[in-house]
């Protein structure tokens, strides 16, 4: 059987996004809808509320919304258990919400809020890249 891709639960139309609003994509709609794609949030599991401030990722690896609080731990936590859950189902690819700084993949903002980009990974893309797994974004998804 074909193994499940993971993906950022926000492209499945799920209510997740920091300004409370959807990012659906209709391909990883249709992924959820075949059952090959898994959805999860990293930021929702790792304890942080719908709608939240924004959080941006630092150069030095922290992750801090808008009002200056540190939400690294909720990052680090929410990363970690959408990796258990890859592995739980074997899934060796995902498809991200591109540029957040989460599920972002080569390309975030840069932690000034000003919506400049930088190279570099979410916290959660990175964390399965790390550990093997193929990671896409919505924008540059996998060829079929
Ligand atoms: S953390 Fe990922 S899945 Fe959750 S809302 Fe942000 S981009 Fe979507």
């Amino acid at each position: 059987m074909k193994k499940p891709v993971l993906v950022s639960a926000c492209l499945a139309g799920i209510y997740c996004s920091y300004n409370g609003s959807y990012n659906t994509t209709e391909s990883v709609v249709e992924l959820v809808r075949r059952g090959e794609a898994i959805p999860f949030c990293p930021e929702v599991h790792g304890g942080l509320p719908t709608p939240r401030p924004p959080c941006e990722l630092n150069a030095d690896g922290r992750v801090v919304d808008n009002t200056g609080a540190d939400r690294t731990e909720q990052f680090l936590r929410g990363a970690e258990e959408g990796l258990k859950l890859a592995k739980l189902a074997g899934c060796s690819e995902a498809i991200l919400k591109a540029r957040s700084p989460s599920c972002g993949k080569d390309v975030i903002y840069d932690g000034t809020f000003t919506s400049t980009r930088v190279r570099g990974n979410g916290v959660f893309a990175d964390l399965l890249l790390k550990n093997g797994i193929t990671v896409h974004t919505e924008e540059i998804p996998p060829s079929k």
